[in-house]
């Protein structure tokens, strides 16, 4: 039969009131913290917004719906959308696409030592401006300064939100007016938009570039030198890589010509690797050769290769950064009592030597073949047990791939790894990619050639057993 054209109404005197709906869960164990106060205002709302649902579901219906229907439907419905809205906006992912630093899942994962230095202040007042040693008003500045000038040999330092704030602090300190010296070579864009030459802009300094894309010789810098020159500005090219027939004047060679004319030098390393990365395969400049080769300044990120918060640090000469801490910019760039604590347990790890153990993303760049190799195989045959036991058909395999750093470091590094492919039998790889991102917690994969893989190396120790409980509930 062709549906009816005119709306039919023949089934909506089956629908039960709002009241009797409320009374009938009320009775059920899992709606009982929902009886009182402003959880019986939410329940309410939910059932009536159910039922309205449901009225213009039955004007279409061409069948009878039994009371049964019409109450699991209900009751369904309205557990699944107190769910929903008691479901966080943020939420933890198991990340197994194998990129370590994965921008938008949140880059780094913390420490243990920063979760219980986090927790430690969380909830509690903290010395955050006030000095304990002369009970008065003290500076959030000093946070993390101790351990960063050790761990970086410079000669001060100060904690911004993010990078991108960093370069734009020192340039709106030192070149509003004057003309910033940078490579045709390092004209980047970093992921989310971070252009050097938009922060340029906004902070008031003119770009003046030199050289060309592929070469930039010292001549080209000294021959861009005005009177109006304020600083020579280096930035790592983070995501892309210049090969071939390419060069740049050395660091020192840029630190001689800069102490010639008495211009600042400053580089944004983004990444910011405290330790040498070498034997993960890939090599990150660090922060701490820029301030040897006597940059006056440095700037790179905590949540990348340092494996810290989101934050910018500034590092380089007392000086220099004691003007900056006079920019009254700072005061919207600054970080909170939160960012301080995880930074400053992550800084501690590196100076106790035991970033490789203790930080998670770089445990996970370090992550050897074998290692991974094994985790795959293990994985793979408790889900193909699993499979079994539960009548779930879906094919299983091993492959060799490769892992990424992420966060717009190493972009050519491909780490070795072992991969888990899951075949299903009665839907497609997109569509269990799909469903494994719906999951409790979600599951983000890659999908190639009709496979899902997953990547162990960035799977954290402890998520390993979720991540096996959850593939086997999307089938
Ligand atoms: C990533 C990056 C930035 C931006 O860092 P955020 O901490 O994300 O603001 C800036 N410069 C370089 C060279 C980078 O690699």
């Amino acid at each position: 039969m062709p549906p009816s054209t005119s709306i039919s109404t023949q089934w909506l005197h089956l629908l039960p009131s709002v009241e009797r709906v409320l009374q009938q869960l009320g009775a059920q164990a899992e709606f009982q913290s929902f009886s009182h106060g402003k959880q019986r205002e939410i329940l309410r709302d939910m059932v009536r917004a159910t039922l309205a649902d449901l009225r213009q579901q039955l004007r279409l219906m061409e069948d009878e719906p039994t009371p049964e229907y019409l109450w699991q439907t209900i009751t369904g419905r309205v557990r699944a959308g107190l769910q929903q809205r008691q479901r966080p906006s943020l939420l933890p992912v198991i990340n197994a696409t194998g990129v370590v630093l994965h921008t938008n899942l949140g880059r780094a994962p913390l420490a243990p030592a920063a979760l219980a230095a986090v927790a430690e202040v969380a909830g509690a007042y903290t010395n955050l401006e006030y000095d304990l040693e002369e009970g008065k008003r003290g500076h959030r500045h000093v946070h993390c300064e101790t351990l960063l000038k050790e761990l970086l040999g410079s000669e001060a330092a100060v904690v911004v939100n993010n990078c991108a704030a960093a370069v734009l602090l020192i340039l709106d300190t030192f070149c509003q007016g004057g003309e910033v010296l940078l490579s045709r070579g390092e004209l980047i864009e970093i992921g989310g938009g971070f252009r050097i030459p938009e922060v340029l802009r906004k902070s008031g300094a003119t770009l003046r570039e030199v050289g060309t894309t592929n070469k930039t010789r010292l001549a080209d810098y000294r021959e861009a030198l005005s009177p109006n020159t304020k600083m020579i500005l280096r930035v790592h090219p983070s995501n892309f890589r210049l090969i071939g027939f390419s060069q740049s004047p050395s660091r020192e060679e840029l630190v001689g010509l800069a102490r010639e004319t008495g211009i600042l030098t400053c580089e944004d390393v983004g990444s910011g690797a405290l330790v040498d990365l070498t034997g993960c395969g890939f090599a990150e400049p660090m922060a701490k050769d820029a301030i040897a080769a006597g940059f006056d300044l440095v700037a790179f990120s905590g949540d990348k290769l340092l494996g810290g918060p989101q934050a910018g640090i500034i590092a380089g000469r007392r000086t220099a950064l004691d003007e900056i801490r006079r920019n009254h910019l700072l005061r919207a760039l600054r970080v909170d009592k939160l960012t301080y604590a995880a930074l400053e347990a992550t800084l501690r790890v590196y100076a106790d030597g035991q970033a490789f153990e203790q930080v998670p993303a770089l445990a996970a760049l370090s992550l050897s073949p074998r290692e991974l190799a094994s985790r795959a195989n293990s994985l793979r045959n408790r889900l193909r047990v699993r499979f079994r036991k539960l009548g779930i058909h879906c094919e299983t395999e091993l492959m060799k791939g490769f892992s990424l750093v992420g966060g717009g470091s190493a972009p050519q590094a491909q780490l070795p790894t072992t991969l888990v492919g899951l075949q299903p039998a009665e839907f497609s790889a997109a569509e269990l990619e799909t469903r494994l991102r719906a999951a409790n917690p979600p599951v983000i994969v890659r999908v190639e050639n009709d496979h899902v893989w997953l990547d162990l190396r960035t799977v954290l120790p402890g998520q390993e057993r979720p991540l096996l409980e959850t593939i086997c509930t999307v089938f």
